[in-house]
């Protein structure tokens, strides 16, 4: 068992839907029913505060029912959906109870809702934090789709005053639109087969930039900043920097980008395009090395399907494909691939990819740990067993991945949510029995408390 106290035999007491122990196997009252996983590792259920479930709206894309299947079988028991992709937009409280009617009956995993913060909205903020949503998200750069803005830096000083009464926190996608705009310029007529063509349009200066925005605006206006999907490690030494000062600043990065190479990309392979890009081999052995010093805090998914035809495939286009990667049933395998390769461990795994985005979306009281009190969430892992990626492993009903056809260690065996098997080796055996959590405005201030809803 993979608790905060470190890894352990032992046996996890469950009642009803919570841990209510964690015992000697010799301990477990008599009338208690068994269940014996042999040598296998007990996790914490994993916890993914970045997902894009694309429903109501572009629910082809990949909806609650297909998401949370995927998350199943990937050993998540809770996910915090993204406020984009979907129409409407998550921007205002009836997006949200949009979003809230479609998942109804759906979901094989709880969730919850980031709210956005777009152009234009700053009176929505507390709205929707009165409404439950988790936190809030922003695009510093157009992402995308049409239906929701990016917002600069005088957007953001109209809208913080309002994020910093909720208490909540505010995740920023940080890449510029200048930098990109300039080298896309340079690269017209260049061939978009090419990755390379890809990589150089996304500079890291759109990264570091956007980084250095938000420090100082954290800075002056103190909310809970936390950057999306790091992909360069230029920004490693300003974020150390930053919490060194006692900024309150997370970050995250994603399996991509802690496991795939700008090398080894073909050219024409978008399965593997994302904003950021992924860059090339040193740069991501330092996202490695900030992931062990604690300057990147968690590694979440991103998951992002989207129907085949809009990676472009046959054309290989680089500049035409959707970006987007969907990882959610293969993110534990890949970290564990890599990580046990750099000596890492499971408590490591624990950390980055349960406690510390169950700490984001503000549900570290009854998710993220192995502990009694907590929501029995947890996943069977074999940590020896490896297995060939296809179709099949994704569980997302499409087939597209970069991963098809690797070799990856560790396998997801079984997963329970609050006590109830979602998954056991390939089958999916309750019915649907996901959660919202919502937060809930409390007499002292706002956003400390969390309540469950159906
Ligand atoms: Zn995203």
């Amino acid at each position: 068992m993979v608790t905060p106290e470190g890894i352990r035999p032992g046996a996890l007491l469950v009642n009803g839907e919570q841990i209510e122990a964690i015992v000697g196997t010799e301990d477990l009252p008599k009338d208690a029913i068994r269940q014996d996983f042999g040598d296998l590792a007990l996790l914490p259920g994993l916890v993914d505060s970045h997902v894009h479930i694309n429903e109501p709206g572009r629910t082809d894309w990949g909806g609650f029912q297909n998401v949370t299947r995927a998350a199943a079988a990937g050993g998540y028991t809770m996910l915090v959906d993204m406020p984009l992709n979907c129409i409407p937009a998550t921007t205002n409280v009836k997006g949200l109870e949009a979003k809230r009617q479609v998942a109804q009956g759906k979901c094989r995993v709880d969730w919850g809702a980031w709210g956005g913060m777009v152009r234009g909205n700053e009176n929505e903020i507390e709205v929707l934090a009165d409404a439950g949503v988790l936190g809030f998200k922003c695009f510093l750069v157009h992402p995308g789709i049409e239906e929701f803005s990016m917002v600069d830096e005088q957007d953001l000083r109209g809208a913080l005053p309002h994020l910093v009464r909720t208490g909540l926190p505010l995740l920023v996608h940080a890449e510029l639109p200048g930098p990109i705009d300039e080298a896309t310029k340079r690269l017209s007529g260049q061939n978009w087969r090419r990755y390379e063509t890809y990589l150089q349009s996304r500079p890291e200066e759109a990264e570091v930039g956007a980084i250095q925005l938000m420090l100082s605006l954290c800075h002056e206006f103190r909310f809970r900043l936390h950057i999306v999907h790091l992909a360069t490690a230029a920004a490693l030494d300003m974020l150390r920097a930053a919490k060194a000062e006692g900024l309150p600043v997370t970050v995250e990065t994603c399996p991509h980008y802690l496991h795939l190479e700008a090398e080894t990309i073909r050219d024409g392979a978008t399965p593997s395009k994302c904003a950021p890009p992924i860059r090339r081999r040193e740069n991501r052995e330092r996202l490695w090395q900030g992931l062990r010093e604690q300057i990147i805090d968690m590694v979440v998914t991103d998951h992002s399907p989207c129907p085949p035809a809009m990676k472009r495939i046959e054309e290989g286009d680089f500049q035409k494909a959707w970006g987007g990667i969907a990882s959610l049933s293969l993110a534990l395998p890949i970290m564990w691939t890599e990580a046990h390769r750099r000596g890492c461990s499971l408590s490591d795994l624990a950390r980055w990819m349960s406690g510390q985005p169950a700490r984001l979306a503000g549900c570290e009281a009854w998710k993220g740990r192995l502990a009694a009190g907590y929501d029995a969430d947890f996943v069977v892992f074999d940590p020896e067993s490896e297995f060939t990626v296809t179709a099949t492993c994704l569980h997302q009903g499409q087939s597209m991945s970069p991963y098809l056809g690797e070799k990856l260690r560790g396998v997801v065996n079984r997963t329970f949510v609050r006590g109830r098997e979602v998954f056991r080796e390939g089958e999916f055996p309750e019915n649907p029995h996901g959660r919202e959590l919502r937060t809930v405005p409390t007499f002292a201030g706002r956003a400390r408390v969390r309540s469950r809803e159906n």
